[in-house]
């Protein structure tokens, strides 16, 4: 395999690594460089202001929507060169991953001219309305309901998991709008502003202490009529693109945290003598080997998207499969590795430099970077479509065995 780049990328590369050169804060990435979680805020902000100058939030993007369309390959170096520096490149994961490429694809003109100036400028936040108590992995049983009153959706129900809820301007949420309809046929795809008297937001405390997800209570929610994507009962083929949008500009460098995981980790074990005991040693270097796979697996998935063999989804879920399950695995070595002070809180509440964009804690729960990894490495087998699940797809794309029987 030539893992070279053509000429054109690496002209590219010497742009994007000029631009961050001249933007990022002096002493960036050194060790002596500190941020409090206030100066880490302050940043963050200032930041997305920049990137949006330089246009690179969803730089892919079409430039008649204020894009710089950036091909396949541009991405990947994009992703790169900020990976290598661990900048940030991103405004609201939602916005920018899932509902913004939706509405490209399916939106209505009005759609597009209303929402993706304000994605790309990072004035709106999203959250993604989709499972409900009984409708997750299966989740064309959803029974959130939405009815037409004149000129606008009425919205009644319940969802459950939505991260970011409390925060988001609008929820891109699926609701059954034609109850006669066959299960996956009358669902509609509907944008709906989270700040109104219908909708109650219940944040759930999670295990690390942080309450990042919430259930969300709709009782005669509203939203305009026209805020339906793709088509009234069409959600569900809409909600599949949402869902499927391959993430082949950041193949590449998906490893990497793991990879400055590792390092942490390896790091504890020097520390405290362990790097010494040959089960440990043996369990790092299989910790090691499933990162050099995930490298690895990310070129091949850059592979397939870069010479069309499409096969993205059965390569998504091999890939997701793997990482979900192996990071577990290796989260649980760290704990070995601290021993009997992983049982008690290790933070200080401010979070480490060494794993940036590690999740923290709640005020007063402060937990360590290691500590926190491992705690949301136990969700990381179950969102984003559980590891079952993606055992099913390989199992029927990918070996060809039969189709799982329906209930
Ligand atoms: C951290 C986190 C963040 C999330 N954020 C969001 C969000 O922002 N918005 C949103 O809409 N949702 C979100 N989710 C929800 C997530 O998409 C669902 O949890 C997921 O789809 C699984 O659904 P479920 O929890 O209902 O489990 P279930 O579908 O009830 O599954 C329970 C168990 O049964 C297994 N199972 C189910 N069906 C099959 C099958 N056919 N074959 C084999 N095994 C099966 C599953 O693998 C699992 O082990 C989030 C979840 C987590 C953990």
């Amino acid at each position: 395999m030539d893992l070279s780049y053509p000429p054109e990328a690496e002209e590219f590369r010497a742009e994007i690594r000029q631009w961050l050169e001249d933007h990022l804060p002096e002493g960036w990435g050194t060790p002596e460089r500190t941020m409090s979680k206030s100066e880490r805020r302050d940043f963050a902000n200032a930041w997305a202001e920049q990137l949006h100058e330089g246009g690179w939030i969803c730089a892919s993007w079409p430039a008649e929507y204020g894009g710089k369309g950036l091909s396949l390959l541009q991405q990947v170096v994009l992703h790169e060169e900020f990976a290598r520096v661990q900048a940030p490149l991103r405004a609201d994961f939602f916005g920018d991953t899932l509902v913004g490429p939706t509405l490209l694809q399916w939106g209505t003109e009005e759609q597009k001219k209303e929402f993706i100036p304000r994605i790309l400028a990072g004035t709106v936040s999203w959250c993604q309305g989709f499972s409900e108590p009984d409708a997750g992995s299966d989740l064309a049983s959803l029974s959130t309901k939405a009815e037409l009153d004149g000129d606008e959706w009425v919205i009644n129900g319940q969802k459950v998991w939505t991260t970011q809820a409390q925060y988001a301007d609008y929820v891109f949420l699926l609701a059954r709008t034609n109850p006669d309809a066959p299960k996956h046929a009358g669902i509609s795809y509907l944008l709906v502003p989270m700040d109104q008297p219908g909708i109650e937001v219940r944040p759930i405390e999670q295990v690390d202490g942080t309450a990042e997800f919430n259930e969300v209570f709709f009782t005669g929610a509203r939203c305009p009529k026209d805020n339906v994507v793709g088509g009234v009962d069409n959600g569900w083929k809409v909600a599949m693109t949402t869902l499927g949008f391959e993430r082949g500009s950041s193949a590449t460098t998906g490893h990497r945290r793991f990879a400055r995981e590792f390092d942490v980790i390896v790091a504890e074990a020097r520390a405290r003598g362990k790097d010494k005991d040959p089960l440990v040693r043996q369990r790092l270097a299989r910790a090691w080997s499933n990162v050099k796979i995930m490298e690895i697996n990310g070129y091949r998935s850059l592979t397939d998207a870069l010479s069309g063999t499409r096969h993205a989804a059965a390569l998504g879920a091999c890939n997701k499969m793997f990482w979900s399950e192996t990071h577990q695995q290796t989260m649980e070595l760290a704990m070995d590795i601290l021993g009997l002070d992983g049982q008690v809180l290790m933070g200080d509440g401010e979070g480490g430099e060494a794993m940036p964009g590690v999740r923290r804690g709640r005020d007063g729960y402060p937990i360590g970077d290691l500590q926190a990894s491992f705690f949301f490495s136990r969700s990381e087998t179950i969102w984003g479509g559980t590891a079952q699940i993606q055992r099913n797809i390989v199992g029927e794309r990918v070996l060809g065995l039969p189709k799982e029987p329906a209930p």
